[in-house]
């Protein structure tokens, strides 16, 4: 038997009551979990052992014993974080035309852009919320997102030379506008470099990720990786379409050569209706994704460096340490307008830069009013209401904890409602699958970051064949 559950913080008292433990299949040869979906403990069992184990065997007096200190722990972390982080958009133009983008055409191409005067406003305004409930000892992390906020470069830079004691910075870019002067400047500044990148080759990447004249861009982004070699603070994203999932394993290898540190591999959100003709089936995407995965473990083992694909460490953390998770679209309510929110060019505030074409989910304007305003407007509490709880299907799914049902932003405007299911619901089933199985394997740690249980106590750890 192995039971793993740690957390990042300490227990509170016990509160509660909790259902019981319940049989979760991981299509493995030999072992079972039995997982509490209410409050994310499980224990990986012989397939021999699950029905004495489920009538009150040591997994169950040990969860018993815990229950409420790891009820606590999801509460707080589902329920009273306060935002830490901004995704800050300085412009909505762009001089890319993707095809899965969440922000409207006319708004990517003519929409608004800060100044470099409105940008270091919005920063005092920022600075000043964040001060007023973070530890001093802890810095808000500022993320320049967009639409391509490189195309704000003069506003932007000044702001991170001008903040960087107030703020932690980084940037997602798709990279064309990075020359040999933005790259000094943001790694000499310890700026976090996020760039985009969805094929190992310029014909497939190029079929998602174009100008507007239908160039693509393949070659200034493996540029910028290239010239990113030994920065620690870089990723790349790809972003899984029909249009390149059957290279997604080329792919991985390809950032493994060009000695990427980590990359995600992300589903499509399928938030606007140009996204979900390039989505992918469940099925097809979960196997090209499994096999990526499989391939960075093996690219591991024959140089013993490792490509971390971060959206699944996360998933792994997840699991193995439910509170310790650092992105957050896999836990339910997401950290849209929780952990974090999204500032608009216009000083509009949305829970998540993914509501940023969907004017109805505007919960203020940081230039008029306070942060806790839109924190407490409807349209924030429509998304930091949404919980897996409510929705049929995931109410009742033993992953819940570990999946969150993502996303609001796009099970809202593929279905009209919010207690809905988004896209891609048996991949995230899939994916914990995998995560499990690595773990009844031992093999779980070749996939994390060195050191990612640093920061973790452990709550509940037992090992055992
Ligand atoms: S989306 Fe699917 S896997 Fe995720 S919580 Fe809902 S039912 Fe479970
Ligand atoms: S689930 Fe969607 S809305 Fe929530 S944080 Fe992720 S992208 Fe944003």
């Amino acid at each position: 038997m192995t039971v793993q559950t740690m957390s990042s913080s300490q227990g509170s008292p016990a509160r509660g009551s909790h259902s019981s433990l319940v049989p979760f299949d991981i299509n493995h040869p030999t072992h079972v979990v039995l997982v509490n979906p209410d409050t994310a403990f499980w224990g990986l069992v012989h397939k021999n052992k699950m029905n004495e184990m489920l009538a009150g065997g040591e997994l169950m007096e040990i969860f018993l014993a815990k229950a409420n200190i790891f009820a606590d722990e999801m509460d707080m972390l589902r329920f009273h974080l306060k935002p830490s982080a901004v995704y800050f958009n300085p412009t909505e133009r762009c001089n890319l035309n993707c095809t899965y983008c969440y922000i409207p055409a006319k708004m990517r191409r003519g929409g608004n852009q800060m100044d470099k005067a409105t940008v270091f406003d919005a920063l005092e305004k920022l600075h000043s919320y964040f001060r007023s409930h973070m530890p001093a000892e802890r810095m808000p992390q500022v993320i320049f997102h967009g639409a391509e906020p490189m195309l704000a470069r003069e506003a932007i830079f000044a702001a991170i030379d001008a903040y960087g004691d107030r703020f932690r910075f980084g940037i997602q870019t798709n990279a064309t506008l990075l020359d040999e002067d933005a790259i000094a400047f943001l790694t000499s500044h310890s700026v976090g470099i996020g760039l985009s990148l969805d094929g190992p080759t310029a014909d497939v990447a190029d079929r998602t990720r174009q100008r507007w004249n239908g160039n693509g861009v393949f070659r200034h982004v493996v540029h910028a990786i290239d010239r990113l070699d030994g920065y620690p603070r870089f990723n790349v994203i790809c972003t899984i379409t029909r249009e390149n999932l059957h290279h997604l394993t080329e792919l991985v290898e390809f950032f493994h050569a060009h000695r990427v540190p980590a990359c995600m591999l992300n589903v499509t959100r399928c938030t606007l209706p140009g996204a979900r003709t390039v989505c992918g089936e469940d099925e097809d995407v979960s196997k090209a994704y499994l096999a990526a995965l499989e391939r960075t473990h093996q690219l591991y083992r024959e140089t013993g460096r490792k490509l971390v694909v971060a959206n699944f460490a996360n998933i792994l953390i997840a699991i193995l340490a439910p509170t310790a998770r650092r992105l957050m679209c896999d836990i339910s309510p997401c950290g849209g307008g929780r952990s974090f929110f999204a500032l608009a060019p216009s000083g509009d505030l949305f829970p998540c830069s993914e509501f940023i074409g969907l004017p109805a989910f505007k919960g203020g304007n940081l230039f008029t009013q306070s942060v806790e305003e839109a924190l407490t407007s409807e349209p924030f509490r429509l998304v930091s209401g949404r919980k897996v709880e409510d929705i049929a299907g995931c109410n009742s799914c033993s992953i819940r904890h570990f999946c969150g049902a993502p996303c609001p932003a796009e099970a809202y405007e593929m279905n009209g409602r919010m207690a809905q299911k988004g896209a891609f619901c048996r991949f995230y089933e899939e994916q914990v699958r995998y995560a499990m199985r690595l773990i009844a394997d031992g093999r779980h740690e070749d996939f994390l970051w060195e050191g990612w249980d640093a920061d973790t106590t452990s709550l509940c750890a037992i090992g055992s064949v």
